[in-house]
């Protein structure tokens, strides 16, 4: 173990110029405490304050509580005299107390997955110096309820007892509202402020059955390990599981002076954004509240106000509030502090500037002067992020390598998703409107409760406000919408994140959870019940409204293409029809690296024939089916050739067991039978014939040209004779034949003497000839070991990195379900190998297939096909091994495209 000393840094301070961090150092700091520091050292003001390391989450889950206090006590006690000095205040005074907020921060921003508490340093005495200090009782009395209310839920876990019910807090707050018939917390007086903070520390002690802490000191320590637990809550948990963090980070506790935007009208606090997170836009915009703390905003406890007066305006018209309604109730930062807007303004294009990508910031204002509390890179949808970098690319912010850098290759996903058919959204009818909170088209079945969204295979979650807890339901929807909450709720931000399809702050909705329905104008909607959103209007649909594919060009095509110059891998797609092929060409494949035949054996037809010769008993049978089979596999080629038009198409010979094409239905076998003029009893013998204990190792792949050579002859005929009929149209033909499930070098070559024989034959035949290959896939791990050899008669290697990965695990991939996810869980395996490829060991296969192959033949192409063509490590990793090209389902090309040309430019 490793031995823990005092002499270790651990507690670094930011505030001013001087400030010990910077933005260089968010492993150690966490992404919130480095940009504290980076902003402090910028000159931007930043209330002072301290960071404890990351590091120290990591001893504190090893060591425990008491012994982190004893490695932290002197330094922490360092850095608060200096946050007094700073402020004037000091902490544990009841006269002139400093109060602080503990705000978590991981090396990157997980955006309300942990906690944070405000006020901390408060208690019945120190809250009567602080009203009389500020000359303000209202003030001093909403913070000291707040602060119990969060240190409460925080700290001494005060939760609802049920998920219908409501928060303990919030539940005796809604009490005195009805009681007062007041409807803002802002209504409240000082008398209901303190009976508030009497109400909640009694249902504190009922509750825990302890005190609420009076000592500064115990809260502060209370709150840091809070902070440090919360690294393991639930929602922490699950929001690396979603985004593949790792458990062994640690969060940054930042403890750091208040600065109060609840101390009257010349007060406020509000979230903004450099750039526009759902679209990308260049336009400044964000939300705020007079008279609020920071969590009133984002936890969307009150509607809250635009920042610019444009973003205003276009609020108003989706709110239907007239322009002097909007004027007097809803006026925008900008208006009533023109001043502090244009210092906000100032500092978000400091901060953007300095950055270099979009910011999201928060700031508070205390009696007319301004704070930042935050600065991060912001989360965005797909589409933003292609629009932002493509933006800040022309804008001479950053360079090609840099604006490619900036794409996360797997958030294109979204940009590839269906959109509405404008046709049918014209027909369908409006139901409510909210706030376009992150753009898509969804189409669902109500759910109320988050963990109930899997109840449907589509679900809409309606809430009348996500919270972080939600995190996992809202993933598992296929859209979020809320009535209450603004564009910077924490919903939204996360929302847009994963690039989920939300819409907040529709107030027209009156949800009952307990009832579990939705009522809008009278109407009501239950559970189950389908509806509509599209997150680009904030429209919400009745009923399904149809969807058709988008159309990927302006920043899209741009960033794709920026991406080919700097590619040198080639990306090809995986297609076994004419219609995948087309949409992978229009996505910029360059070829096909795998098509199955077998797919198109299972069409009415053909599986007739195909039934046939797997039953026929003889030679002579199986070639009669054959020539049945061969005028529609040439059939298929011929059209996928056409689409290709001279791009290289790799074809599979027939790969699966016979077993899967008949049928195991007593129905169906007796049509067979019928069909065939045999007995039930022969397709039934012939069937349990077929049975293997392990298909998957049995009698497939090469296995099965080798046995039924006959099968072979018919298929390269198909091929080639697809290919010489093109090039009578003037159409190029670019055939590569690939034998697959090769382990030894026979198997290769018997099966390449028959594809060449055949070749012959057919050219003969036709008095013409067309250039073809024959390669093999490599996905036996014997395979890879004789590499060498087998490169000596083959023209090409594919790595078929699923079996491969099957095989060399020794896994099933059709029996892995029983047991990878419980080693995924207890993390027995990092990833899902399936998923992503396996470097360390499926990867050493594939460099040393690779290297051997190439050894003895220079020319020797190499790709690989799979799932793993399509996963952006996977093919930083094929890049990095010298392979010429992926290969990958149509819908990941760009993907693959984006992720060869990042391989290239890191
Ligand atoms: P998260 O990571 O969930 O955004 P934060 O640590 O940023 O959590 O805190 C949440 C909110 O608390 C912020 O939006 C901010 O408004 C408020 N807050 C945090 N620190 C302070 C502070 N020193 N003074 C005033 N408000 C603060
Ligand atoms: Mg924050
Ligand atoms: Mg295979």
């Amino acid at each position: 173990m490793e031995i823990l000393t005092k002499t270790k840094k651990r507690v670094y301070t930011f505030g001013d110029k001087n400030a010990d961090g910077s933005s260089e150092m968010k492993n150690l700091l966490g992404g919130k405490g480095a940009n504290l520091a980076e902003m402090s050292r910028l000159g931007i003001p930043v209330p002072p304050g301290f960071t404890i390391t990351t590091e120290v989450c990591t001893e504190y889950n090893g060591q425990g509580r008491d012994m982190v206090i004893g490695l932290l006590e002197e330094e922490v006690a360092a850095s608060i005299r200096k946050i007094e000095k700073n402020m004037g205040t000091q902490f544990g005074d009841n006269e002139n107390p400093l109060l602080l907020s503990v705000r978590s921060g991981a090396r990157v921003s997980m955006p309300g997955m942990m906690d944070t508490v405000l006020n901390l340093g408060l208690n019945d005495d120190s809250v009567i110096g602080l009203a009389k200090k500020t000359n303000n009782e209202r003030f001093a009395w909403d913070s000291y309820r707040r602060f119990i209310q969060m240190y409460g839920s925080v700290v001494l876990g005060m939760k609802p007892a049920t998920k219908e019910d409501e928060d303990p807090f919030e539940e005796i707050i809604d009490h005195l509202k009805e009681k007062r018939r007041i409807e803002h917390d802002t209504q409240f007086t000082v008398q209901d402020l303190q009976d508030l903070v009497y109400d909640f520390k009694d249902s504190v002690k009922k509750k825990t059955g302890r005190n609420f802490p009076n000592n500064p000191w115990e809260q502060l320590w209370g709150a840091v390990m809070a902070v440090f637990d919360s690294w393991n809550g639930n929602r922490a948990i699950y929001y690396r599981k979603i985004n593949g963090i790792p458990s062994d980070w640690g969060t940054a506790v930042n403890v750091q002076a208040m600065v109060f935007g609840n101390m009257g009208d010349n007060s406020a606090t509000g979230v903004c954004f450099t750039r526009d997170a759902a679209t990308g836009s260049n336009e400044f915009n964000g939300e705020y509240l007079v008279n609020a703390q920071g969590e009133d905003v984002v936890a969307g406890v009150r509607t809250p106000q635009q920042i610019t007066k444009l973003g205003s305006i276009r609020w108003a018209e989706l709110a239907q509030t007239d322009e002097d309604e909007r004027r007097k109730n809803y006026p925008s930062l900008e208006e009533i502090m023109p001043k502090i807007y244009t210092e906000l303004f100032n500092y978000q294009e400091v901060l953007e500037k300095h950055y270099r990508d979009m910011q999201d910031m928060e700031f508070t204002i205390q009696d007319g002067k301004l704070w930042i509390l935050q600065t991060r890179n912001g989360k965005r949808t797909g589409a933003a992020m292609v629009k932002i970098a493509v933006d800040l690319l022309r804008e001479g912010l950053l360079s090609e390598k840099e604006a490619l850098l900036k794409i996360e290759p797997n958030k294109l996903d979204e940009l590839l998703h269906p959109v509405f058919d404008p046709k049918a959204l014209k027909r369908a009818h409006v139901i409510a409107q909210g706030l376009p909170a992150s753009p898509g088209a969804a189409t669902g079945q109500i759910v109320f409760f988050a963990d109930e969204a899997k109840k449907f295979k589509n679900s809409i979650l309606v809430r009348i406000e996500t919270s972080p807890e939600d995190l996992e339901g809202m993933n598992l929807a296929k859209g979020i919408l809320t009535a209450r909450g603004g564009m910077t709720s924490h919903a939204a931000v996360v929302a847009r994140g994963m690039g989920k399809c939300c819409i907040s702050g529709a107030g027209a909705l009156k949800i009952n959870y307990k009832k579990r329905t939705m009522t809008v104008d009278g109407k009501v909607y239950h559970e189950g019940d389908w509806i509509s959103l599209n997150g680009s209007t904030g429209n919400v649909l009745e009923g399904k409204v149809a969807t058709m594919e988008p159309e990927l060009t302006g920043e899209f095509a741009e960033i794709m293409a920026l991406s080919d110059k700097f590619r040198t891998m080639e990306v090809r797609a995986n297609a076994d029809n004419p219609k995948d092929a087309k949409i992978a060409k229009s996505f910029g494949a360059t070829g096909i690296g795998l098509a199955r035949t077998e797919h198109m054996f299972f069409e009415v037809d053909r599986i007739k024939a195909m039934r046939e010769m797997i039953l026929a008993s003889t030679v002579k049978g199986r070639k009669a089916a054959l020539e049945d089979l061969l005028p529609m596999q040439r059939k298929d080629f011929e059209e996928i050739f056409e689409v290709m038009n001279g791009l290289p198409v790799t074809i599979r010979l027939l790969d699966p067991p016979l077993h899967e094409f008949v049928p195991h239905q007593l129905a169906t076998q007796k049509e067979l039978a019928e069909d065939l003029h045999i007995s039930l009893g022969a397709v039934k013998s012939k069937v349990a014939e077929l049975e293997e204990f392990n298909p998957m190792l049995g009698h497939r792949g090469c296995r099965l040209g080798n046995t039924y050579p006959e099968i072979t002859e018919m298929q390269t005929r198909a091929i080639l004779e697809a290919a010489l009929s093109l090039k009578q149209k003037g159409i190029a033909a670019k055939p590569e034949i690939m034998v697959p499930l090769v382990g030894t070098v026979s198997e290769f070559v018997e099966q390449e003497k028959v594809i060449r024989e055949t070749a012959q034959l057919v050219f003969e035949e036709y008095d013409d000839k067309v250039d073809f290959s024959i390669g093999t896939m490599i996905e036996v791990p014997r395979a890879a070991l004789i590499a060498g050899e087998i490169a000596n008669r083959a023209e090409f290697f594919s790595f078929g990195t699923n079996d491969l990965t099957q095989m060399t695990f020794g896994y099933s991939r059709d029996d892995a379900g029983k047991f990878l996810p419980i080693y995924l869980e207890k993390g027995i395996l990092a990833a899902d190998p399936f998923e992503i490829l396996d470097q360390e060991g499926v990867g050493q296969l594939v460099e040393m297939g690779t290297k051997r192959g190439r050894a003895s033949n220079s020319d020797l192409k190499v790709g690989i096909c799979g799932e793993h063509g399509g996963e952006p490590s996977s093919v930083e990793f094929c890049y990095q091994t010298g392979i010429n090209y992926v290969s990958c389902s149509p819908f990941r090309v760009p993907i693959a495209r984006i992720a060869a040309a990042q391989a290239a430019v890191k």
